[in-house]
Order: C-alpha cells, then structure tokens, then sequence
C-alpha cells in the first residue's frame, strides 16, 4: 500500500534574501520565496541561470552571500548538509555498484545505526514499486528503477525537504514523461516538500504546484502552472513556457473592461486587467501576446463568418508543417508581423499550404499584455 511511508512532516520552506555571488559575478540576486509544506516547488529556467546554485544552497553545499534558509521556524543557514533535515537526489543517481537495491535503501538508516531496517526499507521499495528487485545490483537496472531507487534511499531519511537536482535528465524521453507521473503520486503519497530543479518547461508544469521561472539569477515569475501559462509578466516567461505571439501595438482606447490597441492596421481587445504595461494611458507601448494555440485560421474563402473588427488579421501564410499532433503555420501580415498558429485535428487534404490567403481570429479574452518599454529582452 505503501501508506504506512506517509510521514506527512513536510515543513514549510523559507528563502530570506538568500544570494550567492562568486566575486563580482552574482549568480543568485537576494531571493525571498516561501514555498508550502507537503507542496512539491519547481525552479526552472535554462542553464546557468542559477537554479542549481540554489538548490545547493537550500541542501547546505554551498554557502550563500546573504540571507537564510528557515524550515518551518527554524534557521538551517548555519548548518552542515547532514544536520539539516533535507535530501537530495542527484541526476547521477549516486548509488553505491557494490550493494544490492535493499542495501542501497537501508543505508542511510544503518548509517544511523539502526538495526532493524527491515520493515522500513520494504515500505519504501513498495513505494517506489521496486519491492521485486531488491536483490538486484544497480547496473542489473534501467535508468528509471535506478533513479527510483535513488528517491527511496533519500526519503528513508525521513528529511522535511527533497532536493531533485534534475533527477530525470539522463532519461530518454518516454520514460522521463512516466518517471515525472511516477514522482508525482510518491510526493502526495509520502507529503514530503519536494523542490524539483530543470530546465524542461513541461516537466515543470506537469509535476509541480508552484513553479518559479528563474532568469539571469532572478526569480522572474512564481505562480501556479495555469497561471503562469495563461499570465505571463515578460517576454522570457511568455517564451520559455511554451510560445507566444507577441504584437508591438499601442493603447488607443477602452471599451467596457477591455483595452483597445492599435498594431498598424490591426486592432486589438484584451482585459485590462491582463495587461502588465505600467499605464494605461493612450499611446502606451504594449506587446499584445496570444498563444499559437488560441489562434484559428481560416481560408480567406471560408472567412465570411468571422466577425469584422477586432483580434482579426488578414495574411498568407509563410509555411506549414505538420507535428503529428498539430499543424503548425506561420502567418506573414501586411502590418509586417508573424503570426504562429497551431492548429489540431486538420484533416489532410484541408491543410492550408504556403501561399494561402487566410484570416486569423482570436478571442480577446485570450490576449495578455507585457509593458513594451520595460520587456527588453
Ligand atoms: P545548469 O542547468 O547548467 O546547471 P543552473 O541554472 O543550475 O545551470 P548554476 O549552476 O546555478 O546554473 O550557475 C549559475 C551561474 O553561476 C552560472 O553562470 C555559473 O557559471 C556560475 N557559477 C556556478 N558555480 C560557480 C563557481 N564555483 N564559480 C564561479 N561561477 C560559478
């Protein structure tokens, strides 16, 4: 059943003004975030842009600059990795070649010098669904039952915080889209806080609450992956997390809750209240964003039932291609911007080609706003 390894002792994690600068290059700018107990937390962003640096600060590898970590009320800063009540798992899994599975688990609890492992060590295998292989050396195992294996001999410990330094990136893609399901379910299982590092957008989505997107050694933006999707705050977010259309226009106008802007010719609605520009003021600068997804494309022949007006564009498309599960075209416009569009369940032979005159459509309640002036990316 694997419930009796429910320790339901997640603690709330804590980053005061945590940073990290290796002489005059600061790799992690003084962060504050708190991140849930029994929640499992995500820090993505590419490489380099500190998110291990991060993690290793929170295990106590590394020492910060400035600030603290605090689990539940208690300042772990000043401690040695072993004395804090946290575990990492690591990409390499670590495991020692010479033991078996079940000796691999019950190490850290011999280390303890606890003598009866038994009980424990066959709960965490059933958790992790390896209780058939404890006999097995670690090289008589797939990369997924390895990594599994890993997981189990960090939560034997019973720590308050997991670390998972991107523990699936040595996986191919399959089975790393089955292992983020397979620690999903032992992270609600076990109500440990887990704190999840990649740089794998989807990844991120599909296995973490709370997501921070990390940039340049700052936070850019925290939220849940709904939101995150949904309300980008910049053009990295907007880009990094999926794709996004992002139209130069200019506020001319309101109407109702909606601001209306102007791209050249084009004219735009979004809520207001999904527009991050810092005035809405007219002549505002604005990147109008909408997802490829949101987007339907029509032949020009076809377009008679698409409302006149706003969030509608006329262009030809540039290219098409076809992902298997989508057909994927870019759209050249007059106003001189490209519009992506993804489009699903297209039938074969109705697939626009190069050429096509087309009008493209969108609901305005699809649209969000980034502040043009201050987006520089
Ligand atoms: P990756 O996914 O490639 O590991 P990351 O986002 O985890 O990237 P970090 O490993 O946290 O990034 O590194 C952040 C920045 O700090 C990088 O620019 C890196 O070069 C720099 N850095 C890391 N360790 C040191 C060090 N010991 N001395 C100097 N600079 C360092």
């Amino acid at each position: 059943t694997g419930s009796e390894a429910r320790t339901g002792a997640g603690a709330e994690l804590r980053l005061a003004g945590l940073g990290k600068a290796y002489g005059s290059f600061t790799a992690v700018h003084p962060l504050d975030l708190t991140v849930p107990a029994g929640s499992f937390f995500a820090l993505l962003g590419a490489s380099g842009c500190g998110k291990t640096t991060t993690l290793r600060m929170i295990a106590g590898l590394e020492d910060p600059t400035s600030g603290a970590v605090l689990l539940g009320d208690r300042d772990v800063t000043a401690l040695p990795p072993h004395k804090r009540p946290v575990n990492t798992v690591f990409q390499n899994y670590a495991l020692f070649p010479h033991l078996d599975i079940y000796e691999n688990v019950a190490f850290g609890l011999r280390r303890r010098g606890i003598k009866s492992v038994k009980k424990q060590v066959h709960e965490m295998l059933e958790l992790v669904e390896l209780g058939a292989l404890a006999r097995r050396k670690p090289h008589q195992l797939s990369g997924g039952q390895q990594q599994r294996v890993a997981v189990a001999r960090a939560l034997i410990n019973h720590p308050q915080v997991l670390l998972l330094d991107e523990p699936l990136g040595a996986l191919d893609l399959k089975l790393r889209r089955q292992m983020q399901l397979e620690l999903k379910r032992i992270q609600t299982e076990v109500g440990i806080t887990f704190v999840h590092v990649t740089h794998d957008q989807e990844e991120a989505m599909t296995m973490a609450d709370t997501v921070a997107v990390m940039n340049g050694g700052r936070v850019e933006q925290l939220g849940a992956p709904a939101d995150l999707y949904e309300n980008p705050a910049s053009t990295f977010v907007a880009n990094f997390l999926g794709q996004s259309n992002l139209i130069g226009a200019r506020i001319t106008g309101r109407s109702g809750e909606d601001l209306l802007l102007a791209a050249g010719d084009t004219r735009i609605a979004l809520p207001a209240a999904r527009c991050r520009a810092a005035s809405a003021a007219e002549g505002t600068a604005v990147l109008a964003g909408v997802r490829p997804e949101k987007i339907t494309i029509s032949h020009r022949d076809d377009a008679a039932g698409i409302p006149d007006g706003r969030n509608r564009v006329a262009g030809t498309v540039a290219d098409s291609s076809f992902t298997g599960v989508s057909t994927q075209y870019l759209v050249a416009t007059p106003g001189g911007f490209e519009v992506s569009v993804f489009e699903q369940n297209v039938e074969r032979d109705t697939r626009l080609v190069p050429g096509a005159e087309v009008v493209l459509h969108w609901n305005p309640a699809h649209t969000f706003g980034l502040d043009a002036a201050q987006d520089i990316d």
